[in-house]
């Protein structure tokens, strides 16, 4: 195996052994908690259990999610089905999937109402910005906001999540992208697996699309921005 190759065997091993595991090890025992308990817990002790097991759950399935499709991508066989779509949809989809990881940010979101349709699979590209989202709310202070704003330019709409977080350095913004690229900061960064930035770019890229990571407005945290097309008008499809 190339030295390359041996460095992402690592990095995936030591992912799936940490990021995996963990989230596990948390339902395993809030579940176990709840079992053993056997009805003498109060509500409210019984209710966050439930939410940590949950919680921990839903990470697990969007990181197995990602795996898979990173898996998928590798092999060119992540086919988009793509339809027209409007964004304001996906982004419905994505608010209420992230709810809880949202809990400690408000989210805006501005997106002219005139916005054409994207010509887009909704679920890969909700991925998408969903593993944007996470970024922003894990790495950007509690308390901070978290904005996406769309606009259109040319045939294409630019869609900018930004936050209010530490930032990128700039001689990082190109390689968080690349797989399992994490930037070194320490013990005190949150647990990652540095496979979320390669996956939207896979998924955006399979959609003719573009991302690039630069300084939000004021040069303060993070604008992850993609750009992607937009469905053709009907009057074009009808030709
Ligand atoms: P991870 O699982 O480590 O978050 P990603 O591929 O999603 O993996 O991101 C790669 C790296 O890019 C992260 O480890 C982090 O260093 C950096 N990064 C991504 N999003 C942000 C953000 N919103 N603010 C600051 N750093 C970020």
């Amino acid at each position: 195996m190339s030295a390359e190759g041996e460095k992402l065997r690592g990095a995936l091993l030591n992912s799936v052994s940490h990021d995996l595991r963990t989230p596990l090890v948390t339902v395993i025992g809030a579940v176990s908690s709840l079992a053993e308990a056997d009805g003498a817990l109060e509500a409210a002790d019984r209710r966050e259990l439930t939410m940590t097991a949950l919680d921990e759950a839903r990470r697990l399935d969007r990181y197995v999610q990602n795996l898979l499709d990173m898996t998928r991508l590798g092999h060119g066989a992540l086919a988009p089905k793509r339809e027209a779509v409007d964004l304001r949809e996906i982004l419905g989809v994505v608010r209420n999937d992230l709810k809880r990881v949202l809990a400690g940010h408000r989210l805006l979101v501005e997106t002219p109402r005139d916005l054409p349709p994207l010509h887009a699979d909704p679920v890969l590209i909700g991925q998408a910005i969903a593993n944007i989202v996470e970024n922003a709310a894990k790495y950007a202070p509690a308390g901070t906001s978290i904005a996406i704003k769309a606009r259109p330019d040319g045939d294409m709409a630019e869609i900018a999540i930004t936050d209010e977080g530490p930032g990128i350095p700039e001689a990082e913004r190109e390689r968080v992208f690349d797989l399992f690229h994490r930037v070194a900061e320490g013990d005190s960064r949150p647990a990652g697996t540095g496979l979320g930035l390669s996956i939207v770019k896979g998924l955006v890229e399979a959609h003719g699309g573009t991302v690039a990571a630069r300084a939000g407005p004021d040069g303060r945290g993070t604008a992850i921005v993609i750009r992607l097309p937009f469905a053709p008008s009907s009057s074009e499809e009808a030709e």
